[in-house]
């Protein structure tokens, strides 16, 4: 499984949970990945090159993104996938975590996202991809920050896409259910018990009828999706927002 051999490919978020998880997928496919993070934590062992880097921050981003392309060349995938998931009524959302969750989860992408295209666009060829969520195609009660940020998220893939089609740069969305096992989805479940009163396990159960498929999603499933759009055979997917819910095709 040598399909994405020598693509350098930088994952935002790329130290644990999913991004960790696409991190290794791409490295397995033969690409060669620049992780970065606040904490600039990774394995070099496993083949990742781990940077510093706050992706709300214009500066630092700036730095990572120079250190990256002189360790690695010059990017041909960009993996948008830091982000945070604070939860809170909106009456309660302070200024603060209202700005901090748009900084995150849309305002770094488009940091990330002008840092790497033009040399794609040069290269006429290179592949980004969003980590959005169901909840920037739906909206659910007390994350109303997140729901704003991950639909801004779909809106600047959409908007991006067409305006740079037939640039040989594809531009897509995944947007993913609760990921099962995921330290997002564990503090989903306390901060839902904690407002309802009820067990973990109720709590649980009320996320799982959130689920369109009635199941939480798995990490592989994210990660193959992602793959799927980074192969050079996605040539021709461009703006789409991948739903992963966990309903059967059928
Ligand atoms: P985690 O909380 O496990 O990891 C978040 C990652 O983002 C960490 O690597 C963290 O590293 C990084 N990060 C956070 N803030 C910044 C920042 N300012 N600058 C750079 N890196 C940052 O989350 P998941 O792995 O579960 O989620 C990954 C993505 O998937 C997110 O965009 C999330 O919204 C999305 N998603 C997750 C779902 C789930 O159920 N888990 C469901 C749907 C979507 P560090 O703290 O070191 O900076």
């Amino acid at each position: 499984m040598n399909g994405l051999k020598d693509r350098h490919a930088i994952v935002t978020g790329g130290n644990r949970g999913l991004g960790a998880a696409i991190a290794e997928a791409l490295v397995a496919r033969g690409a060669v990945v620049t992780s970065l993070s606040r904490s600039g934590e990774g394995d070099s062992s496993a083949g990742v090159t781990a940077v510093a880097c706050d992706v709300c921050d214009p500066v630092s981003v700036a730095a990572a993104f120079e250190s990256a392309v002189r360790s690695n060349g010059p990017a041909h995938i960009l993996i948008n996938n830091a982000g945070v998931a604070p939860a809170s009524a909106f009456q309660d959302t302070s200024l603060a975590e209202w700005r901090h969750t748009i900084d995150t989860n849309l305002t770094g992408p488009y940091l990330c996202i002008q840092r790497v295209l033009p040399a794609m666009l040069a290269a006429k060829s290179g592949r980004i991809i969003n980590v959005a969520s169901t909840a920037g195609l739906t909206g659910y009660a007390r994350v109303a920050a997140y729901c704003a940020s991950k639909h801004g998220l779909v809106g600047l893939t959409r908007a991006l896409a067409a305006e740079i089609a037939r640039s040989g740069v594809t531009v897509n969305a995944v947007c993913p259910g609760y990921i099962d096992e995921s330290s997002m989805l564990e503090t989903a479940i306390s901060n839902v018990a904690q407002v309802t009163g009820k067990s973990r396990g109720v709590a649980r159960l009320i996320l799982l009828k959130q689920s369109a498929g009635g199941r939480f999603v798995t990490e592989t499933e994210v990660v193959d999706a992602i793959l799927r759009l980074c192969d050079e055979s996605a040539s021709g997917t461009t703006g789409q927002a991948v739903l992963i819910d966990g309903q059967d095709e059928s």
